[in-house]
């Protein structure tokens, strides 16, 4: 039992004997002594229950009701059974007071139980609402995945993969700038060679994947990959100290703060490595998805441009073959007419070729064969082009040269073959060539023209005494 309620029971007994008290003093005509014991208990009560404000309106309004009755001159009982009550009332207040705040208690308990349980299922509400939006999420990527997977493996040379590469970056990543390292690997003493590098500028485009309208958005593959294809800006930049010192940690992958980069092999060998900076770290599982669907296309484009090149080089000289040849010549020559340019064939033959492969046998002849290749592709510019053409024949394209020009290079090629030693086999062996030119649209106005003019002009040169340059018109 608590103090509390034992100070309450001595006060509620208190009350009855002094009510007895006063009683036996009433009977016996002592109306001051009865007037104060009744007048005190209620304002102690009060008091002691309600705080001192209250006990002082008790008080008065005790005094007030006192002076009442004397005024009205009521006698001895009714004036007891006023009082009696009037003593009584604070108690009965008490009780209802307890159960008063009893009813409130009960109130608030059950008011706040149910406020718990309105923000559990707010918070509920919230929760699932974040599941949802990261399903919708999730949806979304295996969307874009799906549809990057689609994009690269329709393309078949590098720079459409890259161009995909670079859409998908953009929209998906967060980012300030990412660079594509291509390298090739030295297996014999295990050194880099950087073959390239392509900067993949942040172009800020996120906003359209904005995780707020993330719920709006349906992929459409038309839109994703070929909108603004031809826009995309990138090119094949210089290697910077950084790009280097991140090859320097090959086979690491790069975990730096704000810097992650990893590696793309082809089996095991390196091809390369992409970079990227200022990547949110929670972005970094999705983009080595990317990445590693990326290095499978660059494996892919790779193996497909080898198959092209084997099938457009021949495989002693490294020379085109004549189908390419005649393809591309007819391309330059649309070229030329379109922008009405001149365009010089020049058909390169061996001087009593096959003398030298009588006398030194057809492996030394084949050696011949590839240092002249080597020395055509020396004397002519990037534009122009060269492919083996016969046995031992060459014919070189040199685009926008005039008779003059074409008589210089062939001029040149001749004098080269002649002054050069042909080191085969412990052979050391000298070997001319005879050359014909012929010029679009002075000599020819079509391919096949163009290229008998060229033959006609070289069988002149023979025909001249050999180790000769001749035009179609001279
Ligand atoms: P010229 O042209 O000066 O009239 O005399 P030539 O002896 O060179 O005659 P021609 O151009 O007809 O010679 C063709 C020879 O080229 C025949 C063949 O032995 C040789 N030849 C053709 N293709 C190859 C090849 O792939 N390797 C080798 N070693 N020789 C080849
Ligand atoms: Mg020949
Ligand atoms: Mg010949």
């Amino acid at each position: 039992m608590r103090g509390c309620e034992i100070m309450k029971i001595f006060l509620y007994l208190s009350i009855i004997v002094i009510m007895a008290v006063s009683f036996s003093m009433v009977n016996s005509g002592e109306t001051f002594a009865f007037v104060i014991p009744f007048s005190l208990v209620p304002i102690v009560l009060t008091g002691y229950f309600y705080g001192v404000i209250w006990a002082y309106l008790v008080s008065v309004t005790l005094s007030a009701f006192y002076i009442g009755l004397v005024k009205l001159g009521l006698d001895m009982p009714a004036m007891f059974i006023c009082v009696a009550s009037f003593n009584i009332a604070p108690v009965i207040v008490m009780k209802f007071n307890n159960m008063f705040e009893r009813a409130k208690k009960e109130c608030k308990q059950s008011l706040s139980q149910a406020e718990n349980d309105y923000a559990g299922t707010l918070k509920e509400d919230e929760n699932l609402k974040k599941s949802n939006a990261q399903l919708e999420r999730d949806v979304l990527d295996m969307a874009r995945l799906y549809e990057i997977t689609k994009a690269m493996s329709g393309k078949m040379e590098f720079s459409g993969i890259f161009m995909v590469l670079d859409k998908i970056i953009n929209r998906i990543f967060k980012f300030r700038r990412a660079r594509l390292i291509l390298v090739d690997k030295n297996q014999q003493n295990g050194e880099f060679v950087i073959k390239a590098v392509y900067n993949i500028e942040s172009s800020k485009k996120d906003l359209f994947f904005n995780d707020n309208k993330l719920a709006h958005i349906t992929v459409s593959s038309d839109d994703f990959l070929n909108n603004n294809a031809e826009s995309l800006q990138y090119a094949s930049v210089e290697p910077e100290v950084s790009d280097i010192a991140l090859i320097k940690r090959y086979p690491e992958p790069v975990r730096d703060s704000d810097l992650a980069g990893v590696w793309l092999f082809s089996k095991d060998t390196p091809m390369g490595i992409l970079s990227i900076e200022g990547m949110p770290p929670e972005q970094i599982e999705k983009f080595l998805i990317i990445v590693g669907q990326f290095a499978l296309e660059l494996q892919k484009v790779k193996l497909y441009e080898m198959v092209q090149q084997l099938a457009i080089l021949d495989g002693l000289t490294g020379m085109f073959v004549r189908r390419h040849l005649l393809e591309r010549c007819q391309d330059e020559l649309r070229r030329s007419i379109k922008h009405k340019l001149n365009l010089a064939c020049l058909m390169v033959d061996i001087d009593f070729f096959k003398s030298c492969n009588d006398k030194y046998g057809h492996l030394v002849g084949d050696e011949v064969l590839k240092q002249i290749s080597a020395i055509i592709k020396d004397n002519i510019r990037e534009v122009d082009f060269a492919g083996r053409y016969g046995g031992e024949e060459f014919c070189i394209v040199l685009p926008d040269t005039s008779t003059a020009g074409a008589v210089h290079v062939a001029e040149r090629l001749r004098a080269g073959v002649e002054s050069h030693i042909f080191k085969a086999y412990d052979e050391n062996i000298k070997v001319t060539v005879s050359i014909g030119a012929s010029i679009f649209p002075d000599d020819a106005s079509d391919l096949n023209q163009i290229i008998d003019c060229a033959d006609q002009a070289m069988y002149k040169a023979k025909a001249d005494g050999r180790n000769k340059v001749c035009t179609w018109k001279s």
